[in-house]
């Protein structure tokens, strides 16, 4: 049996037993929880709690604290795994966010699409609510759907169907929802989510015949919230079109 060894290392007398010696001195950080919540561990790959915390550096002789050597941290403290990270790893949305983040989109792609192309066509709300369903609000009806629009058009005056307006070709108020549910999901999506998301808002402007101009904004306007240059969105908007 080999002798239990000690934070030290070896006796380095080489004396017999294994009697063990106390560190001479030694650094510990003597933590601090500042705060907590729930993030995406990367060691555990999921949905965890964690503690922030700060940490104060004291020289330790013969186990006695002597002197401060600087702070640390603040670190991230996985309560599963108990890994340290750096508070750069907060953002990092957890899944559940993550799922919330991209429901949401689909949905606020769908009602602009829906505001850009007008809701007369049942083929085109039946396919909206279909893909809001699919994205993960099983709920989703027509009528709430519709609804909504007509909330949007009365809060802004108009249907975006309605003659463009050469100032305000995408409605500045859709323009803002649009920015604001895709840009903060577009970092944490490989392009071909992203591309997902656009392709989804293109089926439903195409349900009931091409783009048309308000559409075609608006799904532009889509593409760049999504990061996607515009030559790759006019490219994708195009090959949606071409029946598979
Ligand atoms: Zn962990």
């Amino acid at each position: 049996m080999r002798p239990a060894r000690g934070q030290n290392g070896t006796n380095p007398t080489g004396a017999p037993g294994p009697r063990l010696r106390p560190r001479l001195w030694s650094v510990r950080i003597l933590w601090h929880t500042v705060g907590d919540g729930e993030f995406f561990c990367p060691d555990c790959g999921g949905d965890r709690n964690y503690q922030r915390r700060t940490g104060r550096r004291r020289l330790t002789v013969l186990g006695i604290p002597l002197a401060t050597r600087g702070t640390a941290g603040p670190v991230v403290e996985c309560a599963a795994c108990q890994g340290h990270f750096g508070t750069e790893v907060l953002d990092h949305p957890t899944t559940t966010r993550f799922s919330a983040m991209l429901r949401d989109a689909v949905h606020t792609v769908a009602l602009a699409v829906l505001a850009a192309g007008g809701t007369s066509s049942r083929t085109v709300t039946t396919t909206a609510v279909a893909t809001v369903r699919a994205a993960g609000f099983d709920d989703c009806t027509e009528d709430q759907l519709v609804a909504l629009i007509e909330a949007l058009a009365a809060d802004t005056g108009r249907f975006l169907t309605d003659p463009v307006d050469e100032t305000d070709p995408c409605g500045a108020a859709l323009a803002i929802e649009l920015h604001e549910a895709l840009e903060p999901l577009a970092p944490h999506l490989a392009p071909a989510g992203r591309e997902s998301i656009l392709l989804q808002g293109a089926r439903i402007a195409l349900a009931d015949g091409p783009y048309s101009a308000a559409e075609r904004e608006v799904l532009s306007t889509v593409g760049g919230a999504l990061s996607l240059c515009a030559d790759d969105t006019a490219r994708l908007l195009a090959a949606a079109r071409t029946p598979s």
